[in-house]
């Protein structure tokens, strides 16, 4: 009897633990993707669960996965559909005794797996393998339950007294059960009914392990950038002032255990260990938001938060629709969601500037905002997002928007992205409105907060004009 591996959030061969065991197990394997074409749906707020990037970025990872199980002598099955109908429908067309696949650890993607549990045969087991994380979660010094809630408390006994698992082997063979028909990778227009042309997009990197693999060969050793790490990981613009790993990460088309060996190796190669510290404690810190939304639930989505906090939002959709399209009339807000509307990526500093835009400035539910980076993040990850969202909302300061345009010198990004602004000097451009332009709207409201920062960059034209 063959068994089926089910590709979700794991596109890769290196470091697979569940797809290690399937091969392994000495039967005939099936291997499939079920592509839920209820992820695009049409939510209230008059976007996509998922958008159209992001399913772009999804067939480039899944092109580069059949083109490997090709040259491995197989082929991946595409299946279009609601995996509660599709995978019990293959296990008794098939006979299939057993399912593996990567285990998941949020609300909605649990209930997913277990309406398929519920629906299999008994004579069909389901079994599931943990992969996302760095430190694997039955290696950290907590249970789940008891997992700090503050990252310092978590991350010092933890990076303490755990070790990083060595990786699995990449898969280099397998026993494939093989079929006549594949399916194809179907494009987004014919996939979603009525969907609009709307704004041509292209995701900011390529899919696929291979890519994956070669973004790190390229950030860790033909550059030697993750030695620059810390002091580059605050900008917005090109390639290589972070590593742009997030959408592998997001997919599974690279392994965090992975990237930690070989930020070991880079370490005892080059004999630098600036940047390697802080970019380690990114890795640590992503695990840190997945365990603790693994400890807090659902409650993570809840309007106040999962402790609980007094909120207030007006909630203007008028608003909400000004940010989703960058037309605030600031910049450097703008520019960032121009750029994550057309490539389904911003920078950090980007995505910190625009949440707490949206939720601090515009006094908007900070979970619109958390949906719309959701439908559009080719990175999207449910704990990473929703829990820095979450921060966020409730456990860090305010974000100056005007002040943080001039103290990370964003003259030439907004130029790129908001090119009716590319005519204006380096002042001026920053504080657009005082321009009097008729192609780039003013800012519904000036906020008496910003002032200061308005005031200081007004003074470095005052002192050009004067010399
Ligand atoms: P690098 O700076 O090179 O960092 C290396 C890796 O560390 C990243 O790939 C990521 O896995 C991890 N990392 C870095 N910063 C963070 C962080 N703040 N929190 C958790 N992990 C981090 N990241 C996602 O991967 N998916 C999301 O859906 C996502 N949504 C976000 C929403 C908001 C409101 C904010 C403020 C941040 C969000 N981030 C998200 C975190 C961060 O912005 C991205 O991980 C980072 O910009 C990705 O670029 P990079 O891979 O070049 O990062």
């Amino acid at each position: 009897m063959p068994i089926l591996y089910w590709f979700k959030n794991d596109l890769r061969l290196h470091d697979n633990e569940a797809l290690y065991r399937a091969v392994d197990s000495g039967k005939k394997v099936l291997i499939m993707y079920c592509i839920d074409v209820e992820a695009y749906r049409y939510l209230d707020l008059g976007f996509r669960k998922a958008d159209k990037v992001r399913h772009q970025f999804l067939l480039q990872c899944l092109t580069d996965l059949k083109e490997q199980l090709k040259a491995l002598g197989g082929n991946l099955l595409v299946v279009q559909g609601n995996p509660v109908i599709e995978i019990p429908e293959l296990i008794e067309r098939y006979g299939i005794s057993e399912i593996l696949a990567e285990e998941e650890h949020a609300d909605e993607e649990l209930k997913m797996v277990g309406r398929v549990r519920d629906a299999l045969p008994n004579s069909c087991a389901l079994n599931f393998y943990w992969g996302r994380t760095l430190y694997h979660k039955d290696d950290i010094p907590y249970v789940i339950d008891e997992i700090p809630l503050v990252s310092k408390t978590y991350r010092i006994k933890t990076t303490k007294e755990t070790e990083v698992r060595v990786c699995l082997p990449k898969i280099s063979a397998i026993d494939f059960y093989e079929l006549q028909e594949y399916g194809n990778l179907p494009n987004f227009e014919t996939l979603v009914v009525n969907s609009s042309k709307g704004q041509s997009t292209e995701p900011f990197v390529k899919g696929g392990e291979r890519e994956a693999l070669q973004r790190l060969q390229h950030y860790f050793y033909d550059t030697e950038q993750l030695t620059a790490y810390k002091w580059t990981r605050n900008k917005s613009m090109g390639m290589d002032y972070s590593s742009k790993f997030s959408p592998y990460l997001a997919l599974g088309c690279i392994s965090t255990r992975y990237i930690y060996h070989e930020v070991k190796k880079y370490e005892a190669q080059t004999k630098k260990k600036y940047g390697t510290w802080w970019f380690v404690f990114e890795l640590v810190w992503r695990d840190f938001f997945i365990f603790r939304h693994m400890r807090v639930g659902s409650k993570l989505y809840s309007k106040k938060g999962f402790k609980g906090k007094k909120v207030e939002f007006e909630n203007s959709k008028e608003l909400f629709d000004i940010w989703c399209d960058g037309e605030t009339g600031i910049p450097f807000v703008d520019a960032h969601m121009r750029q994550l509307n057309q490539s389904g990526y911003m920078s950090n500093r980007g995505r910190v500037n625009c949440s707490s835009f949206l939720i601090h400035d515009y006094k908007i539910d900070w979970r619109w905002g958390a949906a719309y980076f959701e439908s559009k993040l080719i990175d999207y990850d449910v704990s990473v997002n929703w829990m820095n969202w979450h921060m966020q909302a409730f456990e860090i300061w305010y974000t100056n928007p005007v002040h943080q345009s001039k103290k990370y010198k964003a003259q030439a990004y907004i130029r790129k992205w908001v090119p009716e602004l590319a005519a204006l000097n380096d002042v001026d451009i920053l504080i657009p409105w005082e321009s009097d332009l008729e192609t780039y709207p003013r800012p519904v409201e000036l906020l008496s907060k910003w002032q200061r920062s308005i005031n200081l960059i007004k003074k470095v034209k005052t002192k050009e004009n004067a010399q």
